[in-house]
């Protein structure tokens, strides 16, 4: 039996998504939140005469970035220092989960909130804290919900995604002990009288990063729940963790970008909150008693810098994580975020992880989509995500450095053989295609003989023309 890292990924995710595929709560969760998100993004882009423009445009800025990234991560980390905050470079995870254990033990921070961010989310950095005793309390609704029920975001931007409010009063009854109810007003009331507190006495907040101004220092954040505000402002000590990607040249690219994310993410004309920091003003706002003493902005690499280098990957990098693939995909909807076992699910996550993590880490992953282009037609920053796919599948199975290529079966090696030796004659090809014709006129064949049987199961095959073009070119059959 092969028990290889990447059979073990492969077996663990055919297992999630046929769990995923039999929960019905679930499928109900996803299609109501997915088909809502769909709606909204289709009605607030269409009040934009210049999508299309808008998101050209913002390729090329990404695209710009992503080839002189060194250039713009060093410009933007000199200008953020200039401002007051301290930069610390990570190479990988470990390294990030360090330089913010190190800043909290030298603070003696111990009360720590923290916002949501994927690129925390990635670096497994909760976990990390833990293990100093140092566990950050999420204060999104959705990241706390999902903390309150000791599970994992399952979609980039709507972390909970996957639970019914329902779910949601049970688990509330549960932990925090309120009488039961699904009322969504009533639920974030006992939620926002919960967080207060902890933002009272927070002494460091950690947040991601949405975009990183290169020529100001400055970091721009998106919001709709006015946390990420408390959580950078109130404790003395804020740490941004940012992944390198994020930088882009110049302050009047976020026009751009503003118009462009929080539309194709939740459907809105723009998030309620954006906040825009620059470094520490400590002569204006530590006077008013405002915003943190130290920034601290942590620069995370994890790969990113070898996708840079990558010519037919970078442009996964383009990535403004706005969750709209997501959203779009068939095989989201279908199994949602859980299935994909990994940090970063649907369609970018398919990109993203092979590339992050290694192809070991996610190899099924290129292979769990129908290529129907629906991700690629809703990407703000116009990635072809299907393209990525493609070159994906064929690195996973021709190998990697650190991948062996991929073995196939007996049955597949055979199958391509004999069609190879079939192409190769025009005789062979014409009594292949006569066999073929003969084979779909017995369907019970094919539905009932295995490895067929498993594949008609869900599909139908295409089924050939009765006479070939060579034999209706020739005319009439006498
Ligand atoms: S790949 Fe495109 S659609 Fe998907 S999260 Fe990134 S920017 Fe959004």
């Amino acid at each position: 039996m092969n028990t290889s890292p990447s059979n073990r990924k492969a077996n663990a995710f055919h297992a999630q998504a046929k769990n995923a595929l039999n929960d019905a709560t679930l499928k109900q969760a996803l299609r109501s939140a997915t088909d809502t998100f769909a709606e909204r993004r289709s009605a607030a882009i269409a009040a934009v005469p210049d999508w299309e423009a808008l998101r050209e445009q913002a390729r090329l800025v990404k695209d710009a970035t992503v080839a002189r990234l060194d250039h713009y991560i060093e410009q933007f980390a000199d200008n953020a220092e200039q401002a007051g905050a301290t930069v610390h470079w990570a190479r990988d995870g470990k390294e990030a989960c360090a330089i913010v254990q190190k800043i909290a033990e030298d603070n003696g921070a111990t009360r720590l909130v923290k916002s949501k961010s994927m690129a925390t989310e990635e670096i497994h950095l909760n976990k990390a804290l833990a293990e100093r005793a140092l566990e950050p309390v999420e204060t999104d609704l959705g990241e706390w919900i999902i903390q309150l029920a000791g599970e994992t975001p399952s979609h980039i931007i709507v972390p909970a995604i996957h639970m019914t409010r329902d779910q949601v009063g049970e688990l509330f009854v549960d932990k925090l002990g309120i009488p039961p109810s699904n009322d969504p007003k009533t639920l974030c009331a006992h939620a926002r009288e919960r967080l207060r507190s902890h933002f009272a006495q927070a002494d460091l907040g950690i947040s991601g990063v949405n975009f990183g101004v290169a020529e100001t220092g400055s970091i721009l954040i998106l919001e709709n729940e006015g946390n990420v505000r408390m959580t950078t402002t109130m404790p003395k000590v804020h740490v941004a963790v940012m992944g390198i990607e994020r930088v882009i040249p110049r302050f009047k690219d976020l026009e751009v970008f503003l118009r462009l994310l929080p539309r194709s993410g939740t459907g809105q004309h723009l998030t309620t909150y954006q906040s825009i920091l620059t470094g520490t003003d400590s002569a204006q706002d530590s006077a008013n008693g405002q915003g943190p003493e130290q920034v601290h902005i942590v620069l995370l690499d994890n790969g990113r810098s070898k996708i840079a280098v990558d010519e037919k990957m970078r442009e996964t990098l383009a990535c403004i994580r706005c969750g709209a693939c997501l959203n779009a995909c068939p095989v989201y909807q279908t199994v949602g975020g859980h299935a994909y076992g990994t940090v970063y699910p649907g369609p970018i996550g398919a990109i993203l992880t092979p590339q992050l993590a290694g192809m070991h880490e996610a190899k099924p992953l290129p292979f769990a989509s129908s290529l129907c282009g629906a991700c690629k037609d809703v990407c703000p920053v116009k990635i072809d995500i299907p393209s990525l796919l493609l070159e994906l599948r064929q690195r996973a199975v021709e190998g990697t450095d650190h991948e062996p290529a991929t073995k196939r079966s007996f049955f597949e090696s055979m199958s391509w053989r004999m069609w190879s030796w079939f192409m190769r004659g025009p005789k062979r090809f014409r009594f292949a295609s006569a066999m073929a014709r003969l084979g779909q006129s017995m369907p019970l064949v094919h539905r009932l003989v295995p490895p067929m049987a498993a594949w008609h199961s869900t599909r139908e095959l295409p089924r050939l023309a009765k006479r070939s073009f060579r034999n209706t070119y020739k005319g009439p059959s006498k």
